[in-house]
């Protein structure tokens, strides 16, 4: 049986061992001791309420051919498409006119210059039309520090880069040949160099992954000193070359594992942003909710113009494809009323973490600091 005595709940150091031990809970009650403890270190540490960020998936066009995903590049069943600059805008005006106070930017990944070209002018829009006031994250892959630079200086000031596993060999066994793991590590020192609040994560239940892996995963996080984590079970795509390989996990324990991850995840890591993401609704129609009854405090409701949603499919059963955005957000918030929290509106919700290793502590901050980032930036509620 979990038990979660005074000395666990102060307890900043853990071993592997000691969080493969969290992970491996099961039963109800455990689990839900399990749970309770990480929204008290959630409501103890971390930011207050629900904060939305809308995510615009702006286009499936991918250089890349990781053997996981749906929209990899080898994949010729997909009909590639990319948004036009109003569509992106009006989704990004749509999104600030419904409080949303952010907006995660995501896209298969490019490197050209038409595309880096095209994201650092749609930063620049966006800004314009929200007059500052949505927070934009952008999660487009590995780019060089000076792309990240050039997007930094044009708005954003999140970045989602996921290291997708934090064991070398099996990042190795996920994608082709040639690519690199380190460099993947690399690129989120660039990203905090730059001054990025960094978020990254994992996926959970992946073919041959152990549970001393993902605790491995949970101190990998702690140790890159991560801002925000985004994480969610893995969901075979029949496309992809790994839609073949065996599952030892069913889609129940990998629903199960994924909210173990959250909840441990919050234990150690305490005051950072964790999403419920929609490979949990994928598994699970309240997934997201349940996901932040164990422990996490972002949501990021889709924007896409309906569309396009089908171009995006990372995986197989994705939901929220026919819907617009008003029905999902409707459900969303309906779900979340249900789940005993609460939405905060018209924030940019930053991680309290960030805050910290950057020395803001106020807690009504809006004043401009302009020391973080080299030009004036607005940092709201840190
Ligand atoms: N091109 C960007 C965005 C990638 S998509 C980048 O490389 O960062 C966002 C995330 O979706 C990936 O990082 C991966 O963790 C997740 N993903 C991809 N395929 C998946 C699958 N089959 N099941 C679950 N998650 C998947």
């Amino acid at each position: 049986m979990t038990s979660f005595s005074d000395s666990i709940q102060q307890k900043t150091d853990f071993s592997v061992e000691e969080i493969c031990s969290l992970l491996e809970t099961t039963g109800e009650g455990n689990t839900a001791s399990l749970f309770s403890h990480a929204c008290r270190v959630k409501n103890a540490h971390a930011r207050r309420g629900v904060h939305f960020r809308g995510i615009i998936e702006l286009s499936n066009i991918c250089e890349r051919d990781c053997l996981y995903c749906g929209i990899r590049r080898s994949n010729l069943d997909v009909t590639r498409f990319q948004m036009t600059k109003q569509q992106i805008l009006d989704a990004a005006a749509w999104t600030h006119k419904a409080g949303y106070g952010s907006l995660v930017i995501q896209a298969g990944e490019r490197r050209d210059a038409g595309f880096i070209d095209f994201i650092e002018e749609m930063l620049r829009e966006i800004k314009k039309l929200s007059g500052g006031a949505l927070g934009i994250t952008l999660s487009l892959g590995e780019q060089s520090k000076d792309v990240y630079a050039r997007w930094f200086e044009a708005g954003a000031h999140r970045y989602l880069l996921r290291i997708e596993t934090s064991d070398p060999e099996l990042y190795r066994q996920i994608h082709p040949p040639g690519y690199s793991f380190e460099e993947r590590v690399a690129c989120l020192g660039f990203l905090r160099e730059t001054g990025y609040q960094v978020g990254t994560g994992v996926m959970i239940g992946l073919p041959g992954q152990t549970v001393a892996q993902l605790a491995s995963d949970i101190l990998f996080f702690k140790e890159n000193d991560i801002d925000m984590i985004g994480m969610g079970p893995y969901i075979p795509h029949h496309s992809t070359p790994m839609f073949q390989k065996p599952l030892e996990l069913s889609v129940d324990s990998r629903f199960k594992l994924g909210l173990n991850m959250i909840a441990v995840t919050r234990i150690v890591l305490r005051d950072v942003n964790i999403a419920a993401t929609t490979a949990l609704q994928a598994l699970k129609s309240d997934g997201r909710e349940l996901g932040l009854q164990a422990g996490a405090n972002i949501i990021m409701p889709n924007v896409t113009s309906t569309e396009y949603r089908t171009g995006y499919q990372l995986y197989d059963n994705k939901p929220c494809m026919d819907e617009n955005s008003e029905v999902c957000r409707d459900n969303l918030v309906a779900g979340i009323k249900n789940a005993g929290e609460t939405v905060i509106y018209g924030q940019w919700g930053d991680s309290k973490h960030f805050c910290k290793r950057k020395g803001i502590e106020s807690s009504h901050d809006s004043a401009t600091v302009s020391q973080l980032s080299g030009h004036a930036r607005r940092l709201e509620q840190c």
